[in-house]
């Protein structure tokens, strides 16, 4: 059993190959997809300098130098209806946010700053020159690289793919991911708990934490903890899923089968982690799948998947290797500790009279899942901190970084 910090096994896990293929699909069934190609823009956007504003279009060569302008108002060029003539000398023209600056044109004012009477416009003193006209290509220009391969699509991406005309991108086929419990004290929601027993809390978090990501699952269920159904269970899903994600059954304690049930059918390694919560992880392979046992603690699981299971999936899913942000906040509660393991601490931010801060939860135990629910980040303790102060600077990590 090797004994890794996190670091050393996300470095591991950082050059895992993409097992996903490729697909099309509507830009409106994109969001959450990673992207497969790099997207090269045909055109510019805008494709034509137009008006930022709804105000008046005229000529710098028309304006009379340190007074008012008076100029014919030729008419009104509305977003949608370019000027279908070049604009004569002496003339302006009405425009409406988002229409084409006419050839000849090249200043804009606001309408709240001119004066209008019949079929005249009077411009006001020396106009900011330059204003309210936006250019040609401010956004994107014709030939350059807008999406890059291997980013997950967020809204945005969706929409600078239609703001350059695609219909439809290349995107990676989402993961399929096997999800099993394991332990023979674990009992299905919905059924009488008897004595020794506790309900399944793992596995519906496990799928939750897998459909977030965008992969289909298939719930294999709960097993006893008896290897030969274990083996079986494994077995049958191996070659058509792509990972195999356990809960319980990976620590060395006797009726913990998952281990050989999986040395039997495959290749494993098993990891104690020199991290908190979460000491033992499983990584390995049976047929074309991955195998990723994580332990059974219900904290210990979420953490696990969050911080070694999330990236080394995304990862095969053909996504770019990214590290969540963590940032500095201020500690609101005291702490001592051994060193040696980096420790991840339930979390809630805090706005008080001292400003932004964070507090933990009192529970430090990775079997209170409640506090999981209550946090909105975890703290992350470097391995040779021994004490926390309060005021002292601490990062901290969103857990909506690592939950989707
Ligand atoms: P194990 O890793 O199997 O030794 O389990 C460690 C701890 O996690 C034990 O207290 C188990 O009862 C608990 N546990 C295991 N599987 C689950 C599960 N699916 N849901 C909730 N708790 C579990
Ligand atoms: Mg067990």
């Amino acid at each position: 059993m090797a004994d890794l910090s996190l670091d050393e096994a996300l470095a591991s896990l950082r050059d895992a190959p993409c097992v996903a293929g490729t697909e099309f699909v509507a830009l409106g069934k994109a969001l959450g997809h990673v992207l497969a190609e790099d997207v090269v823009s045909p055109l510019s956007v805008p494709p034509h300098d137009n008006s930022a504003m709804d105000g008046v279009v005229y000529a710098q060569a028309d304006l009379s130098p340190d007074s008012e302008t008076r100029l014919t108002l030729a008419g009104t060029i509305a977003a949608g209806h370019p000027l279908d003539r070049p604009m004569a000398r002496g003339e302006a023209f009405r425009i409406f946010t988002g229409a084409p600056i006419p050839v000849g044109g090249d200043g804009v004012v606001m309408q709240e700053d001119c004066r209008f009477e019949d079929g005249f416009v009077t411009l006001p003193a020396n106009p900011r020159i330059g204003e309210h006209i936006r250019r040609v290509g401010e956004d994107v220009t014709a030939g350059a690289q807008v999406l890059t391969a291997g980013t997950r699509l967020r809204p945005q991406e969706v929409g600078v793919a239609a703001l350059i005309g695609r219909t439809g991108l290349a995107v990676r086929r989402p993961l399929k991911v096997a999800v099993l419990s394991s332990g023979d004290e674990v009992v299905e929601p919905g059924r009488p708990l008897p004595p020794g027993a506790i309900y399944d809390s793992n596995r519906p978090t496990v799928i939750a934490l897998a459909r977030a990501l965008g992969f289909i699952v298939t719930d294999l269920g709960r097993l006893p903890d008896r290897l030969e159904v274990v083996k079986d269970a494994l077995a049958r899903v191996a070659n058509d899923h792509d990972a195999i994600i356990t809960t319980g059954g990976v620590s060395v304690g006797g009726e913990d089968h998952m281990r050989a049930a999986v040395l039997s059918l495959g290749r494993l390694e098993q990891w104690r982690l020199k991290m908190k919560p979460g000491k033992p992880v499983a990584l390995g392979e049976i047929g074309r799948a991955r195998f990723i046992g994580l332990p059974g603690n219900p904290v210990s699981a979420m953490v696990t998947f969050m911080m070694i299971a999330r990236p080394l999936l995304l990862r095969m899913s053909g996504a770019t290797w990214t590290t969540p942000p963590r940032f500095p906040v201020a500690a609101r509660f005291a702490l001592r500790r051994k060193p040696g393991r980096r420790e991840f601490l339930r979390a809630r931010l805090i706005v008080d009279q001292q400003g932004l801060g964070v507090e933990t939860h009192r529970s430090d135990s990775s079997g209170v899942l409640t506090s999981m629910a209550w946090a909105d980040g975890l703290i992350d303790v470097p391995a040779t901190l021994t004490e926390v102060t309060p005021g002292m600077m601490i990062d901290y990590l969103p857990l909506s970084e690592v939950l989707s």
